[in-house]
C-alpha cells in the first residue's frame, strides 16, 4: 500500500510503501545472539560474565557503569563464547557478548506474573526499572530512570505519551498504539506515578476519530486524580520529535502552570509494564520489517541480540539483491551493510531495499538549489550549517543551528546532490556534547 508523507513546512510530498501486516508473533530464537553493551546514548555497561559461563534467560550480564548507562540482560539462555566488535544498528562499532543458546528456559513459556504496582512507592517502580534496564526511545535512546529523576527535579512533570512514529516509515510505534493500547496506558500509568506527574497528555496523529479513548473509571483506576488530556496532530512529517511536542505542550497548558516533561513512546510504555507487572527484563523488541527486496514483509517480536541476517531469513530471505539495510526508518535511519548487526533496544524497523527503490548513487557537490533550506522544519540553513561543520567553523550561530537540528532527516530526501546533511549534523553535536568543539 502506497502511503503519502507531507513535509510539515514545504509541504513537499514523497511516497513509501507501507507494511501491511500484524504482529506475526514470536521470530525464531537466534541460534547465536549478539548481546552489544551499549544499547543506547551514553556509557555501556560492565560485563559480570566471561567466556565460557553459562547464562540463563534474563540474567544480569553487565552492569550499567554509570547514571548514563542501562543495564543488559541475557535475552537467551546459553553459554557466553566471546566478547567482540561488531557494527551497531546506529552505524557505529560496538562490544557484544556473543552467547550460544543452550539450556531451559526461565522465563518464555512460563505463567507471566502480573504485579500490583498500586501500592508500590515512587523508589520502588524507578528501582525496578533500573534493575531491568529500561530504556526510552522516544527520539534518541536514553537510559529512562536518569529522564524520571530529571523531570522530577525540575517539579510538576507532564508525562507526554506519542502513539505514532517518530518516523512514519517505521510503522512500529503506530501499530503497538492500535494493538496494545490498554498495556500503553498502564506503562504511562505507572510512569506517571514514578514521576508523580501532575497530567499525561496522549497525542495521535492524523485520525478523523480519536480511537484512544479511556472510559472514566480507567483513568481513576489507573491515573487517580491526574489531569489526562488527548490531543491530535496533523499527519505531517516532522511531528512527533520533541521540538513539535514542545508546541503541542504548550497548546494543551496555555496556562502555563505545568513544569517539566517527560516524553515517551509506545515501545518505552510496553517496556515498563513488562518490567513492573511482569518482573522482566528487556529482551527483546517488537520489529517492523518491510522492502522490495524481501520476500515477506512482517511485523515480529524478536530478541535482542538476534543478528539483522536471521530477521530476514524468518521473513523468507531476499526476493531480489539488496541494495541497502535501513535501519529506523527511510527518512531518520541508518544504512548498515553487515547482516551480523544486532537487533537492539533501540531497533524499531528494518527496510530491505532493492536497486529499484534504492538506486546506488554518489554524493555530489551541493547545486544550490534551495531545496533543502525550503525544507527544513526549524528554519535553519542545513548546507550552511554542513559547510561551516566542514570547515571547522563553529561561530555561535553555526553551534546554535547544530543544536536546533531536529535530526528529520528532510533535508537530506529532497537533496538534489544526495549531501547526507542530518547524519553529518548529528555527528557534530554528538561530538559537541562529548565537550570536543567549544
Ligand atoms: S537541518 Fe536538521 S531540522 Fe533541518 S531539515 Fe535537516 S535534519 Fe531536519
Ligand atoms: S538541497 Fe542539496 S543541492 Fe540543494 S541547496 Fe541544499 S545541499 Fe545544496
Amino acid at each position: 500500500m502506497t502511503q503519502t508523507i507531507q513535509f510539515r513546512k514545504s509541504r513537499e510530498m514523497i511516497t513509501y510503501e507501507a507494511l501491511n501486516a500484524v504482529i506475526t508473533g514470536n521470530a525464531f530464537l537466534p541460534s547465536i545472539s549478539l548481546v552489544p553493551l551499549l544499547q543506547h546514548r551514553g556509557s555501556p555497561a560492565n560485563p559480570l560474565v566471561a567466556p565460557g559461563e553459562q547464562v540463563r534467560e534474563g540474567q544480569l550480564i553487565a552492569r550499567g557503569s554509570s547514571s548514563d548507562s542501562a543495564h543488559i540482560h541475557s535475552p537467551i539462555p546459553g553459554i557466553i563464547q566471546k566478547f567482540k566488535t561488531v557494527p551497531q544498528p546506529d552505524g557505529s562499532m560496538g562490544v557484544v557478548a556473543v552467547i550460544r543458546l543452550s539450556g531451559a528456559f526461565d522465563i518464555l513459556g512460563k505463567k507471566q506474573e502480573q504485579n500490583n504496582w498500586r501500592y508500590s512507592s515512587e523508589r520502588e517502580i524507578t528501582g525496578i526499572l533500573e534493575d531491568k534496564g529500561v530504556i526510552c526511545t522516544f527520539e534518541h535512546p536514553d537510559p529512562l530512570v536518569p529522564l524520571i529523576r530529571a523531570a522530577k527535579k525540575k517539579g510538576r512533570p507532564v508525562l507526554v505519551v506519542r502513539l505514532f512514529d517518530l518516523d512514519p516509515t517505521c510503522q512500529t510505534d503506530s501499530m503497538l498504539a492500535e494493538q496494545y493500547f490498554s498495556i500503553i496506558l498502564e506503562g504511562a500509568a505507572i510512569i506517571a506515578r514514578a514521576l508523580d506527574a501532575s497530567a499525561v497528555l496522549f497525542v495521535y496523529s492524523g485520525k478523523e476519530k480519536n480511537q484512544f479513548t479511556i472510559s472514566a473509571d480507567i483513568s481513576s483506576e489507573l491515573f487517580h486524580k491526574r489531569k489526562i488530556l488527548f490531543r491530535r496532530v496533523e499527519a505531517r512529517y516532522p511531528s512527533g520529535n520533541t521540538g513539535c511536542f514542545n508546541e503541542i505542550y504548550g497548546a494543551a497548558f496555555p496556562d502555563g502552570k505545568t513544569g517539566s516533561t517527560l516524553f515517551i513512546d509506545p515501545v518505552t510504555a510496553i517496556s515498563v509494564w513488562e518490567a513492573v507487572v511482569q518482573n522482566k527484563p528487556i529482551l527483546y523488541r517488537y520489529i517492523s520489517v518491510s522492502g522490495h527486496a524481501l520476500k515477506k514483509p512482517a511485523f515480529l517480536k524478536v530478541r535482542i541480540g538476534t543478528p539483522i541476517g536471521d530477521v530476514i531469513e524468518e521473513c523468507g530471505g531476499f526476493k531480489a539483491d539488496p541494495a541497502r539495510i535501513i535501519v529506523n526508518g527511510l527518512l531518520t535511519g541508518t544504512s548498515v551493510y553487515d547482516l551480523d548487526t544486532p537487533v537492539t533496544k533501540y531497533t524499531k524497523s528494518l527496510h530491505i531495499m532493492d536497486n529499484e527503490s534504492c538506486p546506488s548513487y554518489s554524493v555530489n557537490n551541493c547545486i544550490h538549489c534551495g531545496r533543502c533550506v525550503q525544507v527544513c522544519p526549524v528554519s535553519i540553513d542545513p548546507y550552511k550549517t554542513v559547510a561551516n561543520i566542514r570547515k571547522g567553523i563553529f561561530s555561535p550561530k553555526t553551534i546554535s543551528d547544530i543544536r536546533t537540528c531536529q535530526n528529520c532527516g528532510c533535508c537530506v530526501i529532497v537533496c538534489p546532490s544526495r549531501i547526507p546533511m542530518h547524519h553529518i549534523i548529528s555527528e557534530a553535536e554528538s561530538r559537541m556534547q562529548k565537550g570536543e568543539y567549544k
